[in-house]
């Protein structure tokens, strides 16, 4: 019997209720997940695995970014290191043709897979030519981050950017900022051009760039023009500056301004809500949409610090992504989400909740829960009907040997730098196999020519 290439026997498996024994997945031709059997026999001809996880979602990407990862980390003449950043961030944004940003999203996304991310939600705001001039098709980058997930296997949230003006009070846009520049009106084209490409691996939304960015009305506008349920997702409150000019300006914090101008619900996922008070921690969590945590980012670029324990004792949820790039790990981003906080409190495993005492499978499972959510696509849990997009363990590993279950997660998020992500299966595609992409050489040389080109230009 040949081994069957829809179908894998998993000794332990992380499923919506709890780990279980004896797992038998299976999936069908559109890559979702047909049935999930626990006490199963293991059946002839089914390749079996230690410890599969759902694969975890990427809820913030700005894919084009990862071309500087880590080429800021030289102190300018400014104090607020942030600033240096930002303007290496415009000269890359200013000079990236639509095939550099192809290459540069597919190296990104192949990474992301390898680390055990098998979605991601791409926040795209580079969407003009480097004159500021639209492309022929209005949709040309975005389609490009299309393309490149097409190739990498990952599953796709393409969040078309409204982009309008500099800051607070509707200032007009600066030379670098040009190639961001739309209204409503053109994202909801944007948005238009890409639904032929609708489907089980990719969702189009939307996303408001931030209250800088987005006048209340435009706001409105686009809420408005969207399909119904598509995921809604905005930059809103990274650094106490912008809180403090939001309030100066607008009269108002951003969480409470962005709630009192629309309706903010499950579909809305409000990424960077580093600083909030005390009454929009309630607001928020109340309000079921998700927070979106990016901690080695927000740690990168000195936002500060997400108030976790009072948002869980809230009933918050909240997923995690890697915006600028300078980590392509969840688990880098779910230790430090609670390393943070540990040595904000000097107290020990706060991700927890009475359900769950264990800190490493409550973060993997809380932002499994968020990042589906906020993703709009059936992703997140091994059960029928979701996308069968899983993790394999190396269960050979001598981290993971021999252990019980439920230290699992802890030794996979607290544990050492190897990758234990071995193999990765993703809308139902093996893109993964021993650590290593199945397209994972040629998308290299793609990328270290883009990035080559791209820093001499
Ligand atoms: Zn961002």
């Amino acid at each position: 019997m040949s081994m069957s290439t829809s179908a894998l026997f998993a000794r332990h498996a992380l499923l919506p209720e709890g780990w279980r024994a004896d797992v038998l997945l299976e999936w069908d031709e559109r890559g979702d997940l047909s049935s999930v059997r626990p006490g199963a026999d293991a059946l002839a001809g089914v390749e079996k695995a230690d410890y599969v996880l759902p694969g975890m979602i990427n809820l913030h990407s700005h894919a084009f970014q990862r071309a500087m990862a880590g080429l800021a980390e030289r102190a300018g003449s400014s104090e607020d290191s942030f600033w240096t950043w930002r303007e290496l961030m415009y000269r890359f944004a200013g000079r990236i043709t639509p095939e550099q940003m192809e290459a540069v999203a597919a190296q990104l996304q192949v990474e992301c897979l390898r680390h055990g991310y098998t979605a991601i939600c791409e926040f795209h705001y580079v969407q003009r030519d480097p004159g500021g001039a639209l492309y022929a098709n209005p949709a040309e980058t975005a389609l490009r981050i299309a393309a490149a997930a097409r190739r990498s296997g990952i599953g796709l949230t393409l969040l078309p950017v409204m982009y309008g003006y500099a800051g607070f009070g509707e200032q007009p846009l600066k030379p670098g900022q040009q190639r961001f520049r739309t209204d409503p009106e053109l994202v909801l084209r944007i948005v238009e051009a890409l639904e032929a490409q609708r489907g089980p691996q990719l969702e189009v939304g939307a996303a408001p760039h931030s209250l800088r960015a987005a006048s209340a009305g435009q706001l409105r506008e686009l809420v408005a023009g969207l399909p119904a349920g598509r995921p809604l997702h905005i930059h809103i409150a990274e650094q106490q500056l912008e809180v403090q000019q939001c309030l100066e300006v607008l009269g108002a914090r951003p969480v409470d301004y962005l709630m009192e101008r629309v309706e903010v619900d499950g579909r809305w996922c409000l990424v960077h809500a580093t600083h909030l008070s005390d009454g929009e921690v309630a607001a928020l969590a109340a309000s079921g949409a998700v927070a979106g945590l990016c901690p080695t980012t927000e740690a990168n670029l000195g936002d500060g610090l997400f108030p976790l324990a009072p948002y869980l004792a809230a009933g918050g949820v909240f997923g995690i992504g890697s915006d600028s790039h300078v980590s392509q790990s969840p688990v880098e981003e779910l230790r430090w989400l609670e390393y943070g906080q540990r040595l904000a409190r000097r107290q020990r495993n706060i991700a927890v909740d009475d359900a769950c005492r264990d800190v490493g499978t409550y973060l993997w499972r809380q932002a499994l829960r968020g990042g589906a959510q906020t993703s709009g696509r059936a992703v997140g849990r091994l059960a029928a009907g979701r996308r069968a997009d899983l993790l394999v363990l190396d269960g050979a590993h001598p981290n993971l040997d021999g252990l019980d279950t439920g230290e699992v997660l802890g030794r996979f998020l607290f544990c050492g730098n190897d990758n234990l992500v071995r193999d990765v299966l993703a809308g139902g595609r093996w893109v993964v196999r021993d650590g290593r992409h199945v397209d994972q050489d040629a998308v290299a040389r793609r990328y270290t020519q883009a990035v080559r080109a791209l820093r001499a230009m």
